[in-house]
């Protein structure tokens, strides 16, 4: 059995959890941390797990809301980060915040002490080659290290690596109005895997269309920090309220031209046309094409809502801009989170492109448990779709289009369909049944978490036993 260590790079929320899942599995750890050797242009201590800016795990509810859902998913599995956010927890209503001093504390101290993880204060330079360290994990999150980020870079190749997080709000399907909107792609072309009525199109009229330029313009936006401003720039992915700036017609010839569309639901020739692509396998998402932003959230549900047909949407994340250095995953990872070119390599955290403290620790959960089972000689079976993190680790590795890959929260459209039997919407009314549904699927996933649990942790009983 080989004991060679699992170099994790990286001690934020995912490397630290990673570091915890494969050393409590048997495996040996070494775990590289820069900080304090050298700063990143946002963190402020020496400490494993600093959280960056707010202090909210956000909410803890598992049976409505997909967030608590991952919380409570990761304390199944006995996840450190949630263990010490448990221990640390603050005031917050339905929300799981906590002292960031005590919870970062915490989780360094439980590592220091654990007799299988070794902690270097160290700045990785490059990518390791197999031959000296055969099983890496790099957690280094969306502040990467330059020169680092340069050799992820030149290995994974140029596109597939990107600086900024430039997203379009995303939409679920279920909350479009099918009698205003309607699916069709420009001049109806196919294109590769499409049958030409790919896009869902939200028809504006001159009135319409006017207005939400205006209200583009004039709609509160959030500003780039200071150290943001040092990152170049992307031209070919312009913020909408900068496009609307530059002249009332820029949109109507640009993502919103009207052209090769034809509203079935009335003989007017729209004057604009908002699309939506399909944004995951499973067809519940939808983004907002060529709608990045950075409006105020509160300001982007007004706006766009005045969209004909989006007036009752919700939204599965919101638009944003801001630096964040992250993988191409869905095409450079395989499902067990390893570089395709470089097997002996993982990701984990924000750097695979999911969004967010929780999402980051989820994925170092996973990448930690899959190179202990490297270490240890053992198979690799990646959790359930219906679980939260099965549909978080799928979207990243193969569920969302690589072609427009951006960070993601994890959100109950990523988990699959309800099968009838297990979800009779003619049972709810109204907005209980939306309810009803959330729940049905928390519970369907806890239910095949546990079963992936029991299937995994006895195997990896027994062959240790071995
Ligand atoms: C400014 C900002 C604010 C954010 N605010 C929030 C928020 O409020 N809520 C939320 O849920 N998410 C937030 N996020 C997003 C994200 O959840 C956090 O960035 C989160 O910390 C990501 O976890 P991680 O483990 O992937 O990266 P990190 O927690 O950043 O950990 C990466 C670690 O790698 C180290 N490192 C980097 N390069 C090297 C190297 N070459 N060698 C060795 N070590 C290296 C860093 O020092 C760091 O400790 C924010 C992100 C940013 C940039």
């Amino acid at each position: 059995m080989s004991k060679e260590a699992i170099h994790i790079i990286g001690g934020g929320l995912a490397g630290s959890e990673a570091a915890w899942q494969a050393a409590e599995a048997g495996a040996q750890v070494v775990l590289h941390e820069m900080r304090p050797v050298r700063e990143t242009e946002v963190h402020e201590t020496d400490s494993l797990a600093e959280l960056v800016c707010s202090n909210s795990f956000r909410s803890d509810d598992w049976e409505y809301n997909a967030v608590g859902l991952l919380h409570q998913e990761m304390r199944l599995c006995g996840s450190l980060i949630m263990r010490s956010a448990d221990k640390h927890k603050l005031p917050a209503g339905g929300a799981l915040a906590v002292d960031r001093h005590g919870f970062s504390s915490e989780v360094q101290h439980a590592l220091e002490a654990h007799p299988n993880v070794n902690i270097v204060r160290e700045e990785i330079l490059k990518l390791p080659a197999a031959d000296d360290w055969s099983n890496v994990i790099i957690a280094t999150g969306p502040l990467t290290s330059p020169d680092l980020a340069q050799a992820i870079q030149d290995m994974t190749g140029e596109d597939e690596l990107a600086f900024f997080d430039a997203i379009a709000p995303i939409v679920y399907k279920d909350s479009i109005d099918f009698d205003v909107a309607w699916f069709q792609s420009r001049y109806d072309k196919g294109g590769p895997g499409g049958d030409g009525a790919d896009y869902i199109n939200c028809p504006l009229n001159k009135e319409q269309y006017e207005t939400l330029v205006q209200a583009l313009v004039d709609g509160e936006k959030t500003e780039f920090k200071d150290w943001e401003k040092s990152t170049p720039y992307f031209d070919g992915c312009l913020p909408i309220e900068v496009m609307a700036e530059r002249g009332p017609e820029t949109l109507r010839h640009g993502p919103m031209k009207p052209v090769g569309l034809t509203n079935p639901h009335s003989d007017e020739k729209p004057y604009a046309v908002v699309q939506l692509r399909q944004d995951n396998a499973l067809g519940s998402l939808y983004n907002m094409v060529g709608c990045q932003t950075k409006l105020k959230h509160g300001e982007q549900k007004r706006i766009f809502r005045t969209i004909p047909g989006l007036e009752g949407a919700a939204f599965a994340r919101l638009g944003g801009l801001h630096r964040n250095t992250f993988l191409n995953s869905p095409k450079v990872l395989d499902e067990e989170l390893r570089l395709r070119s470089a097997p002996h390599i993982r990701f984990a955290g924000q750097i695979t492109g999911v969004e967010g403290y929780l999402e980051s620790a989820a994925i170092g959960l996973l990448a930690g448990r899959y190179g202990a089972n490297q270490q240890l000689s053992r198979s690799n079976t990646p959790p359930p779709l219906p679980t939260a993190l099965g549909a978080l680790a799928n979207h990243i590795t193969s569920g969302a289009d690589s072609s427009t890959f951006q960070p993601m929260n994890i959100n109950y459209g990523l988990l699959p369909d309800l099968q009838r039997d297990e979800f009779n919407p003619r049972d709810y009314k109204g907005k209980e049944r939306a309810r009803a549904r959330k729940r049905a699927k928390s519970e369907r996933a806890l239910r095949a978490l546990q079963i992936w649990l029991n299937e995994n942790d006895s195997a990896s009983e027994v062959a240790a036993a071995s």
